[in-house]
């Protein structure tokens, strides 16, 4: 149970902070939606501190 429970949280992969470069320290971020397509979603996070854009993802609306 336990296990796959961490597996979920991974696949989510919520993240609350990154390492930002230009910080030089983690710092949290903000998440905002890049472009709606039809395979999924581009979402895209800043850092909150400076706005720098640190990572990227997909995420799929539907299976
Ligand atoms: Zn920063």
């Amino acid at each position: 149970m336990a296990e796959s429970a961490a597996k979920s949280t991974f696949d989510k992969l919520r993240v609350a902070s990154l390492y930002c470069p230009f910080c030089r320290q983690a710092r949290p971020v903000r998440l905002k939606l890049l472009l709606c397509l039809p395979q999924g979603d581009k979402y895209a996070y800043y850092c909150q501190e400076c706005g720098a854009e640190l990572a990227a993802k997909m995420e799929k609306g539907e299976s």
